[in-house]
């Protein structure tokens, strides 16, 4: 089966053969060893500089995402939420959920937010402490500008949170030069392992800041996971098995080199973005707002997302429908993963047919 949604991902040999090197307890020092290497790899990967640390977690993306949102507020402070998709709209829900007060600044989905609006929000509301935007909005495939929100948000002074869940080893993602401060990931998106395993990557003076913020919760409280990660543990039980094939999807991702992974999803993207404007279908979002790793696309009328997916389904792909309001409108293709040209070319041909076969019978 050839997976193009936006994860989990078509895994090589290589990270599935990780997950049988053998049972562990974590609590052995062969763990710990696990760990340190999985850590510094997320390090050299997406921060070579140093300076900041990797904390993953287990559970899924949603987890370390949730974990940073509600470590990373001061009681009596306010997070500034800028949305435009459902994921946006996620981190919303999650600060509201742990009664974190929340500002939100909200453009149409499709669209990228209003800098000038994000300077102003800030300079009216010095109790804004902690800035949160996405990367890459899986909804759309729109990438954020992470650069200019940065930019606005180091000159007022605040901390920079960003879900880098589906752009990470995708596009572009400069923590440093972006004024990034913490940045979340996940193992089975763009870095090609197996899913069960988030992370959080902070930069190093965020821990200290967050480990005065009174917990929200037990296991979500990421100064408790730091500090065991730090003496060489973990608080909890980890996904031993998942964490083996990160370590290998890391090497993986280490050996091709983060630049070479991103310029081969664009060459991927470029690809079938000319297959689909071949095929006559109406792209979602304009050229220059596109990510490297999925693309939104109008259903064709009379046909249903549904019998779109059984149809390609029937010869081994798997397509992903819209989200919230979009659902009915458009499908997603993603290209992210352990794939080749062959399998996009081999997919056109398919989309193709499916398409001749035009409207839904019913
Ligand atoms: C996939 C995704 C998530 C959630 O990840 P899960 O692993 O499904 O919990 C969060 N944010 C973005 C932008 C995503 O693409």
């Amino acid at each position: 089966m050839i997976l193009l949604a936006p994860g989990p991902v078509n895994v090589s040999p290589r990270v599935t053969r990780a997950l049988t090197r053998g049972d562990l307890c974590h609590r052995e020092p062969e763990f710990s060893a696990l760990l340190d290497a999985v850590r510094s790899k997320l390090v050299r990967a997406f921060a070579p500089r140093g300076g900041w640390v990797a904390v993953p977690l287990t559970g899924s993306g949603t987890l370390a995402l949730e974990a940073a949102v509600t470590s990373s507020v001061s009681r009596g402070r306010k997070m500034l939420v800028v949305s435009n998709g459902v994921y946006g709209e996620r981190i919303l829900e999650m600060a509201q959920t742990a009664g974190i007060d929340t500002v939100v600044l909200r453009s149409d989905w499709g669209a990228p937010p209003d800098l000038a609006a994000v300077d102003a929000a800030l300079a009216a509301d010095a109790a804004i402490e902690v800035v949160a935007l996405v990367h890459h909005e899986t909804t759309t495939g729109l990438l954020n500008p992470v650069a200019g929100v940065g930019r606005v948000v180091r000159e007022r002074g605040r901390v920079f949170l960003v879900d880098a869940i589906s752009g990470l080893a995708g596009d572009e993602m400069q923590l440093d030069a972006w004024g990034v401060d913490l940045c979340v990931g996940v193992a089975n998106k763009c870095i090609q392992g197996l899913p069960g395993i988030g992370f959080v990557l902070a930069r190093a003076g965020e821990m200290d800041r967050m480990a005065a913020i009174p917990p929200r919760s037990v296991y979500m409280h990421l100064p408790r996971h730091f500090a065991a990660h730090e003496k060489r543990s973990v608080p909890f039980t980890a996904a031993v098995q998942v964490l083996y094939a990160l370590d290998e999807a890391l090497d993986e991702l280490l050996e091709e080199g983060v630049a070479q992974r991103i310029a081969r999803y664009a060459r991927a993207a470029a690809q079938l973005r000319a297959g689909f404007a071949a095929l006559g279908l109406r792209f979602l979002l304009p050229a220059e707002l596109r990510s490297s790793s999925i693309t939104t696309l109008s259903l064709p009328s009379g046909l249903g997302y549904r019998e779109l997916h059984d149809r390609l389904r029937e010869d081994g792909f798997v397509i992903y429908e819209g989200q919230g309001q979009l659902s009915r409108e458009v499908f997603r293709v993603a290209n992210m993963g352990a794939l080749v040209e062959d399998d996009f070319a081999r997919f056109l041909e398919s989309l193709g047919r499916a398409l001749e076969r035009g409207p839904a019978s019913r």
